[in-house]
């Protein structure tokens, strides 16, 4: 038997950012991840995220937001890699609607500096977006890509270099706990012993490992695309001239891409953000985009952004883990005090990766985490369905 302070299981951005801070604290500690190093099975693999701070999903968010750009940046310090990609970020939408209204609202708020631009302004600034004069834009320069999947290894490699070990390709099959410590078993039959475990198992986070969540999240499969320039308009697409974007159309559908040039991946990166979810048990296998949805995307890309081919010269899918509200399900397990947890996706968690670890490391050690939680625990629900 194996034993340790603290076991992490699963290694996607949010178990690997745990087992980095638990291991700079001199924690001993076990990461576990059912698959490989660079698998592309849950919600973290790919080459960019994008990190803004005017967060048009409200003022909640803020305390945690600044901690984690904090965080990002000492990573980046501390490894020297270039794990922050500097471009901006605009964020674009009918006037008054969702997007741009909640930005400018929290970026009001917080002090974040923003500029508002009306649709002439948009058109002068970023040719490569095609917007109607109804539209308004929020545009923040301090927003920027992050190399998501160097950091996730540079965070695992910062870790074993100090007091933390990772096994890959070996998925924990069952979690014990007592008032005094937690016991896992994994598939290939090794016994863990720690005093507490994190979780953080992503799209698997309701189904065995901390069931009481099952309610509350729904893993939806959801396309993410990649499309070329068309010939001799490759520069308005590069991240010098093109800002990680938010794109709110008439019909309320939301997009979000980030430019060519900030990661290994060919041409830019565009997805929905609230189309194509198709609900799917993770367990089973990964199926294709389908051309149906290549289609949707592509009658959208034509009219955003006419400078791009419109059929995608690449396609994947990934995991939104959604929570009935869209946010994060964080804390520790009402049923196992020793177990805690980070459900953070609904679609826009990683950016918080760095300030949601530090945060599991406080809680796995039965300290008070550094930013406030409260919002983003699961008795949220068990208030609302009291009122309702
Ligand atoms: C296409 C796409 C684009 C996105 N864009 C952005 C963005 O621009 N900005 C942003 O902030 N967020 C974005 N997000 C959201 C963000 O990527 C997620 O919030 C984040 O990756 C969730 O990470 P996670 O570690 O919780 O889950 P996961 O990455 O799914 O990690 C869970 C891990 O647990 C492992 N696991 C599961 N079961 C077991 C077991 N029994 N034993 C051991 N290991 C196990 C899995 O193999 C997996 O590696 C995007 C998401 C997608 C899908």
């Amino acid at each position: 038997m194996k034993r340790c302070d603290v076991v992490v299981i699963g290694l996607g951005i949010m178990g690997s950012a745990a087992l980095w801070n638990l291991a700079e604290a001199g924690i001993t500690v076990l990461g576990i991840e059912g698959g490989g190093p660079t698998h592309t099975g849950g919600s973290s693999h790919g080459g960019t995220r994008i990190f803004r701070r005017a967060y048009w999903e409200g003022e909640k968010y803020i305390g945690l937001l600044n901690r984690a750009h904090e965080l990002w940046t000492a990573l980046q310090d501390k490894t020297g890699r270039r794990l922050i990609i500097p471009t901006g970020g605009v964020f674009i939408g009918p006037r008054a609607a969702g997007v741009v209204a909640g930005s400018q609202r929290t970026a009001i708020a917080d002090d974040i500096p923003h500029e508002m631009w009306d649709a002439a302004r948009i058109r002068e600034r970023l040719p490569a977006f095609q917007v109607t004069d109804d539209m308004q834009a929020i545009y923040e320069p301090a927003a920027y890509a992050i190399a998501a999947e160097e950091a996730r290894l540079q965070m695992v490699n910062e870790a074993v270099r100090g007091a933390g070990t990772a096994w890959y390709g070996d998925p924990v099959e069952s979690l014990g706990s007592t008032p005094h410590d937690v016991t896992v078993r994994t598939r290939s039959g090794q016994v863990v012993q720690a005093a507490a475990a994190v979780v953080t198992v992503g799209p698997w986070m309701g189904r065995r490992l901390v069931p009481e969540l099952r309610p509350h999240l729904v893993p939806n499969r959801v396309p993410i695309y990649w499309f070329s320039p068309r010939p001799g308009r490759m520069e308005d697409f590069d991240h010098k001239r093109f800002p990680v974007f938010l794109y709110e159309c008439q019909d309320g559908s939301l997009l979000y891409g980030i430019a060519a040039g900030t990661s290994a991946e060919q041409g830019v990166k565009i997805g929905f953000h609230n189309r194509q979810h198709v609900p799917a048990d993770p367990d089973t296998a990964i199926p294709r985009v389908t051309d149906h949805q290549r289609q949707e995307i592509a009658s959208y890309v034509a009219q955003i952004f006419p400078d791009l081919e419109p059929s995608p010269i690449d396609a994947r899918l990934c995991y939104y883990t959604m929570s009935t509200d869209e946010s994060f399900l964080i804390g520790a397990s009402a049923q196992s005090p020793r177990v805690v947890y980070a459900s953070a996706c609904s679609g826009h968690g990683f950016k918080f990766a760095t300030a949601i670890g530090e945060a599991l490391a406080f809680l796995a050690q039965q300290k008070p985490p550094p930013v406030e939680l409260s919002a983003f625990g699961a008795a949220r629900f068990d208030a609302a369905s009291r009122v309702t």
